[in-house]
């Protein structure tokens, strides 16, 4: 996988396909992944915070999301191919998941935004599998892993915001092992919400 060095982190580089592919790859092959976006928020949050920033560098992989990373890896002559933002990304794994047959949960955003979002998304991924669902706000992780672990999804966003959706993977991780794939999706299920 292409990577560049900056700023403490090892940021993926490549286009969007190709990382699309890897994940397709590793899905068939039963290796998860744990994908977060990064930007330059997460970077100054992680700043005041060394859990945030180990938590952040621990990812499998980071996408380039903010447009001040890619300013700043011009600046430094590194070269990131395109900008891959945490919500375009999610689009792309529902896609690979209708082709995969693979399920989908999702964790945050208001209850309210919540259904919205997942009613959406089966409009626009007619078939697609979302496997349950809980928001944001449920902060009782042992039942919200509950939740996933018996929904049998394979892929989960996280969309509680950061760091605290970083967190909670990086905590997470091994309790849910039916996951092959963990998203950290910000503020995405409020902007498909509409
Ligand atoms: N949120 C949540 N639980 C919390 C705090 C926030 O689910 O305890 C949700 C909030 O409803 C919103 C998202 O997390 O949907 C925050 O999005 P934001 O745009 O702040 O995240 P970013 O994209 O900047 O990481």
């Amino acid at each position: 996988l292409e990577t560049i060095h900056m700023l403490g982190y090892k940021i993926y580089s490549g286009s969007r396909r190709k990382l699309v592919e890897k994940i397709r790859y590793d899905f068939q092959h039963q290796l998860s992944n744990i994908v977060y976006a990064i930007n330059p928020l997460k970077v100054m949050l992680a700043c005041e915070k060394q859990e945030v920033r180990e938590v952040l560098q621990s990812a499998d992989i980071l996408i380039p999301d903010g447009v001040g990373i890619l300013h700043e890896a011009k600046k430094k002559q590194l070269r990131i191919q395109e900008r891959i933002t945490g919500i375009d990304f999610m689009h792309q794994i529902c896609m690979l998941s209708l082709e995969l047959g693979a399920s989908i949960f999702i964790y945050g955003a208001s209850q309210e935004n919540l259904v919205q979002a997942v009613e959406n998304l089966k409009k626009l991924y007619p078939g697609i599998r979302i496997a349950g669902y809980v928001n944001g706000y449920e902060t009782d992780t042992e039942s919200v892993n509950r939740l996933i672990n018996e929904s049998k999804a394979d892929i989960l966003f996280v969309a509680c915001g950061s760091p605290l959706q970083e967190l909670y993977i990086h905590a997470n991780r091994d309790a849910l092992p039916n996951v092959k794939f963990f998203l950290g999706v910000g503020g995405s299920v409020d902007v498909i919400s509409g």
